[in-house]
């Protein structure tokens, strides 16, 4: 299914929120969230986020998080899912290009990451969704 973005319409203008949560887990990982239809759409990346080109990160897809989650820094406590301390390692905005059901291109404006993004689902197995994260080379149309 591809989703229709009307470039002249609200979405392609708008900003959503962008941020990324460092969340020392039991195996330290980061959390990329953009926002989407209302909510955080979320990617749990193994390794550093990628701050330039040639750079891909798997990305795999988790829940999606409510807006409010975007500004939360804290411990989740001992016992519960995810326990450890989240913090926030970058934030901002970001401004979707494209989106179709297998491939996100989108405009990143944080502190850390900057400039166009992409993800691409590459496998779905057994419910979980895996994704690559990378910078996308420069493109002299996008602002
Ligand atoms: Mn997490």
């Amino acid at each position: 299914m591809v989703q229709e973005i009307d470039m002249s319409g609200r979405e392609s203008e708008r900003e959503g929120v962008y941020v990324i949560h460092r969340h020392a887990a039991t195996r330290l990982h980061y959390d990329l969230r953009l926002e989407m239809d209302g909510v955080l759409k979320s990617w749990a990346l193994p390794k550093e986020p990628p701050r330039s080109r040639g750079v891909r990160r798997l990305a795999i897809e988790v829940a999606d998080h409510d807006l409010e989650y975007a500004g939360f820094e804290g411990e989740i406590p001992e016992g519960e899912y995810g326990a450890g301390r989240v913090e926030i390692w970058d934030r901002g905005s970001h401004r979707l290009l494209e989106r179709e059901e297998k491939k996100i291109v989108t405009v990143i404006h944080g502190e850390r990451l900057r400039g166009r993004y992409g993800l691409v689902m590459f496998r779905s197995e057994r419910g979980k969704r895996l994704w690559l994260f990378f910078k996308e080379k420069a493109s002299l149309d996008i602002p």
